[in-house]
């Protein structure tokens, strides 16, 4: 049985391993980038999107809140920035913080929430692939696979956090790839970024965390 990283696709073949998948130790991470155990899935079980029919004209697709606008237009920043448009990456970066300001206020989340909300995400994902392959737009289909990708990152950062406490950041570097968004923890970037390829120089350094 092959088993796949959901976050960079490493390939644990138990054919060629000693130890089978599941005998390997619960700290055990992705040698690509340190994905905890629990962000593999078998092979067979990839890509089993149960097909569900979506209502598009249903008005919540739609609406979107001020938060999710604000991320939408700091996305659509980034975008334009990377093409070279600052006159439209700096009306996007207006458009953000004003959605930001109007945005309400809400309490403190704890890392529990922040786990659980991440892990819905990852669960409603194939009901957005199903629409978009059901209205043969691949532009959100693409959005789809990077947007699943980035949280499926995030909710392994979070249970690792959740596993291993302050001590997974102690003595070491948060680094940010600023092409994908992939989260490396460790005192070197990567030599490549295992999700999208790029070499270490496009890794950011995280400062000044409390
Ligand atoms: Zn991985
Ligand atoms: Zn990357």
């Amino acid at each position: 049985m092959r088993y796949i990283c959901q976050v960079c696709g490493y390939v644990y073949d138990e054919a060629k391993e000693n130890v089978s998948f599941e005998q390997l130790p619960d700290d055990w991470k992705c040698p690509l980038c340190k994905a905890s155990k629990d962000a593999f899935a078998p092979e067979a079980a990839q890509n089993q999107a149960q097909p569900v029919s979506v209502n598009l004209e249903s008005a919540d697709m739609k609406k979107l809140t001020p938060g999710q606008l604000s991320a939408v237009c700091s996305n659509l920043a980034r975008g334009c920035e990377k093409q070279y448009m600052a006159k439209e990456a700096d009306l996007f970066k207006e458009l953000a913080d004003y959605f930001e300001t109007i945005t309400p206020k809400v309490s403190d989340k704890t890392v529990d929430d922040v786990a659980r909300i991440l892990q819905e995400d990852i669960d409603n994902y194939p009901n957005v692939r199903a629409v978009s392959d059901q209205n043969n737009d691949r532009g959100a289909a693409r959005i789809c696979v990077w947007g699943e990708k980035v949280t499926r990152m995030l909710a392994s950062l979070v249970n690792r956090y959740l596993n291993e406490g302050e001590a997974m950041l102690a003595d070491t570097e948060i680094w940010v790839c600023t092409v994908c968004g992939f989260v490396y923890i460790g005192d070197a970037p990567p030599e490549l970024c295992p999700v999208c390829k790029v070499p270490p120089f496009k890794f950011e350094k995280i400062e000044g965390r409390a």
